[in-house]
């Protein structure tokens, strides 16, 4: 039998494409619900993802995978507009006429950082097309330095350094000019006329998940199962042990179970990954803490803004602005985006009903025609680990998939760490890292067996 620890997207793809393979396959999840970082709320409609999703256009894998599930029909390409909130007004950042009239940036600038964002090096004179295709090109070089190398200075002040600040405070300097172009690229597909186009599933993402789900079949699934430990004896895994501590939710387990395995993979963090191997990650984690509003009243018209001052959030993401509320009962939902660099910040110290009153009195300040009246619930999701902190030379970081000679024959990791992930995290990572590491299974255990 093939363990895969962890049932987030990256080890349930893992799951499906070793059994495609013809390999025995055991999910063990610690939590109760499947899903991880994708995992859902429900509303009085659809189910809805604790923490915002969408897919971008460039994006292939999950959308062949949907396609193989039956569910490819679902996917939904929907316009996504955005704004920018700066001096106390939306600026909407859709159509080239809202560009053009955006107050804050020349037009040379706008220039310079419109040509940046299709992918057009300007400088010298004669356009070049292909010059951020390598990323990995871009690996050492700060964003600021990009920016202001291949833009203007103030492109960088007045549009770029406000973004990079709401995702990563005072870590903001050490971000790869990488990560940056990998973001743009995700995030660059547009209708000229109307905004940019981003996927959404008819039923949220729960639809993917739960197709992959019945795909791997949910007797190959056991959630509430933490797995504390995997051993490696003569250099080859042989059992990894789940320690239900007699969870309720098992009834009749052993508080400890042994499983005997063929091979072993870690689809989670790298911190799960060292404590079960000992393998250590250097990869700085930010966290995030993520607010779902559901309110009468709607409080944007866009789906994404922005904030370009400093909030104890980020961007305000409101959902119904993209997916109509009728799928949810008619509730307008608005996400509240924050990210922290570290546990010792004022915002991740405070306790949920704190967070959610210091978010409500800056939106207030923010919109004065906002009435906290109108909310009916205030669901709040954190995670210490929702995002690497993409540095200056992120990529010797990165957790090999094979881990034979660092840990142990049999031993494979398709977490966020993974190059997968690289250079932005995203539920299309997790896919390829689950494909990638059953690939190279596969060649390895089918091996043995031929042998
Ligand atoms: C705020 C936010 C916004 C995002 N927005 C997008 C987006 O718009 N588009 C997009 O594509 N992606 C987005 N993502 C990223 C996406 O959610 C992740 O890349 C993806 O879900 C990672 O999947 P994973 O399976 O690698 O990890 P996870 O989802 O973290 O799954 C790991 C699983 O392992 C389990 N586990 C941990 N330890 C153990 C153990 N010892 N034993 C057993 N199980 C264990 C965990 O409980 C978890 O379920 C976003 C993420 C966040 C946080």
């Amino acid at each position: 039998m093939i363990g895969v620890v962890g049932g987030g997207i990256a080890g349930l793809a893992a799951a499906y494409r070793l059994q495609q393979r013809g390999h025995d396959v055991q999910v063990f999840e610690a939590a109760p619900q499947l899903g991880g970082l994708a995992a859902t709320y429900e509303t009085p409609g659809d189910d809805i993802e604790q923490f915002y999703h969408h897919l971008s256009k460039s994006e292939e894998t999950i959308v062949d995978l949907a396609e193989e599930l039956g569910v490819g029909d679902r996917i939904e390409w929907r316009v996504g507009t955005n704004g920018y909130y700066v001096d106390g007004v939306v600026h909407p950042l859709d159509t080239p006429w809202e560009i053009l009239a955006y107050p804050h940036m020349s037009l040379y600038d706008k220039f310079r950082l419109g040509m940046l964002t299709q992918g057009v090096d300007v400088r010298g004179g004669l356009p070049d097309f292909d010059a951020y295709d390598d990323l990995s090109e871009y690996e050492h070089v700060t964003v600021r330095e990009f920016v202001e190398e291949h833009t203007t200075t103030s492109v960088y002040e007045n549009f770029v350094d406000p973004l990079l600040d709401g995702k990563y405070g005072d870590r903001k300097d050490d971000i790869s000019a990488a990560w940056f172009l990998g973001r743009v690229r995700f995030r660059g597909e547009r209708d000229l006329l109307r905004g940019e186009i981003l996927g959404y599933f008819d039923g949220g993402f729960g639809v993917l998940l739960d197709a992959l789900v019945d795909a791997v079949g949910r007797e190959n699934i056991t959630t509430n199962a933490p797995v504390t430990d995997l051993t490696v004896e003569d250099g080859q895994v042989n059992s990894l042990t789940v320690d239900y501590d007699g969870t309720e939710a098992v009834p009749g387990a052993d508080a400890e179970e042994t499983h005997e395995v063929d091979a072993a993979v870690v689809a989670t963090m790298p911190n799960v990954l060292e404590s079960l191997t000992g393998f250590p990650c250097e990869i700085d984690f930010q966290g995030a803490i993520c607010g779902l509003v559901t309110m009468e009243e709607s409080l944007l018209d866009t789906y994404w803004l922005n904030v370009a001052h400093d909030a104890p959030f980020g961007a305000l993401i409101e959902h119904t602005n993209f997916v109509e509320r009728e799928r949810y009962g008619g509730d307008h939902l608005l996400y509240v985006a924050s990210y922290v660099q570290d546990e010792t910040e004022d915002l991740w110290q405070l306790d949920d009903d704190e967070v959610r009153e210091r978010w409500l009195t800056e939106i207030e300040s923010m919109f004065p025609d906002f009435d906290r009246a109108a909310v009916s619930e205030f669901r709040i999701a954190r995670n210490p680990r929702a995002a690497p902190i993409y540095e200056c030379g992120y990529l010797d970081l990165v957790v090999p998939y094979q881990l034979d000679e660092e840990v142990g024959e049999g031993v494979y990791y398709a977490g966020m760490a993974s190059e997968a992930q690289y250079p932005e995290r995203s539920l299309n990572g997790g896919v390829v890292a689950g494909y990638e590491v059953a690939d190279r299974i596969d060649a390895q255990v089918g091996a043995r067996t031929d042998e």
